[in-house]
């Protein structure tokens, strides 16, 4: 299985123009808009095509995004699946607006769409098992800024200034130590939590973007189904990445430009991983970054969709060309699902016995 890359071209903001679109949405081999044309900057007449798993337009609603491509993976998490879930690309095209969204109901986000119907399948599955079976989910919400990883469940004046460390869990999974776990039962605790948590992000202004995140944001949401004799959890990881863009045509000076270092650094980081990756070679530096170690992209991110957001106009021509680059080799690389085992309450059971060819990890005590 590999990385799901979708395409998303943001609409037209007010303040650009109609003739600045170099963006062109086609259909690819089974009829399904799948591929994306772009003119070579240094010859116009010259279009570069990338194919991606699915294309879509500005004429997608947030609605339309969630199901085609956020739903089906929650069946996973169900079935006790990991998911991870990640924007990309360069800052002003609409990662955020696709992962938090607005606060107008048809404008909302994957997240919160994410959290309603993992709490309305919860509480399906709570009702139909007539209570013999019960979900309790619990939130991790943390930032990476200047490769620092700080709870944005805490508040600024509780942070220290190495952040929180990272380690290598059973199973060989990247964990947070020290991240606090919110318990959260319905969509309206959820949005006052998130709403909080956001506020405490480190945000700056560069020249591309008023109010553009300088940092990595991760919500890692982790759903723990229980009966009367066993329990498992999976989690599902949404990320909202640090612009893209490149340094040297956003102005950045001084401190911004110490940031945007480091945010590039990861990001540089996360390109030259997945390089490594798709030509299969032995040494994959994900250690280099915080943000790599986390995503471990193609170790043990279970089932991955990555939306490459795409701003429509000429002014990004150079990030949109990279971008689409660093997709291209993004959708090459496989993931392996990571099905969490059942942890068994009652007297031991025998090993099961069926061969999934799935990676199972025992689960946390
Ligand atoms: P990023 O997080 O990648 O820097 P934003 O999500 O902040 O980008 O989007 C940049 C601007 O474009 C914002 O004003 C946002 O509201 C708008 N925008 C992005 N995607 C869409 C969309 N699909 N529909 C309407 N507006 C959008
Ligand atoms: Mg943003």
């Amino acid at each position: 299985m590999s990385v799901r890359v979708v395409a998303r071209i943001r609409p037209l903001l007010k303040a650009e123009a109609e003739k600045d679109q170099i963006l062109s949405i086609h259909e690819g081999s089974d009829g399904k808009p799948q591929i994306v044309k772009i003119p070579n900057p240094k010859s116009q007449n010259e279009e570069y095509s990338f194919a991606f798993s699915a294309a879509y337009g500005a004429d997608i609603s947030q609605q339309g995004l969630f199901d085609a491509e956020v739903a089906p993976t929650i069946k996973h998490l169900f079935q006790g699946f990991d998911v991870t879930l990640f924007a990309y690309g360069v800052t002003g095209s609409g990662k955020t607006h696709t992962m938090r969204g607005g606060k107008l109901l048809a404008d909302r986000g994957m997240i919160p769409r994410l959290l309603s119907s993992i709490f309305r399948k919860s509480k399906a599955l709570e009702k139909s098992s007539h209570g013999k079976t019960t979900v309790d989910v619990l939130m991790s919400y943390y930032e990476i800024y200047t490769d620092k990883v700080f709870d944005l469940f805490e508040p600024p004046e509780k942070r220290t200034t190495t952040g929180l460390p990272i380690r290598e869990a059973e199973g060989g999974k990247t964990v947070v130590a020290g991240l606090s776990e919110v318990p959260c039962s319905s969509l309206k605790e959820f949005e006052f939590l998130y709403d909080k948590a956001n506020a405490n992000r480190s945000v700056g202004s560069t020249k591309l973007n008023a109010e553009s995140s300088r940092s990595h944001a991760i919500l890692r949401v982790k759903v723990t189904i229980s009966t009367a004799t066993e329990s498992r959890a999976s989690t599902i990881c949404a990320i909202d990445l640090a612009g893209s863009e490149d340094n040297r045509r956003t102005g950045n000076v001084k401190e911004r430009m110490v940031e945007s270092a480091s945010i590039n650094k990861s990001l540089f980081v996360l390109a030259q991983c997945v390089e490594a990756i798709s030509k299969k070679q032995s040494r994959i530096p994900y250690r280099e970054s915080k943000m790599t170690r986390i995503l471990s992209l193609g170790q043990n991110n279970g089932l991955t969709v990555m939306i490459l957001n795409l701003p429509p106009t000429k002014a990004f021509h150079l990030d949109t060309l990279t971008s689409l680059n660093f997709a291209n080799r993004t959708k090459k690389i496989e993931v392996r699902e990571v099905e969490n085992e059942p942890i068994f309450k009652g007297p031991p059971r025998p090993p099961s016995t069926t061969n999934t060819g799935v990676v199972r990890k025992p689960l946390r005590p």
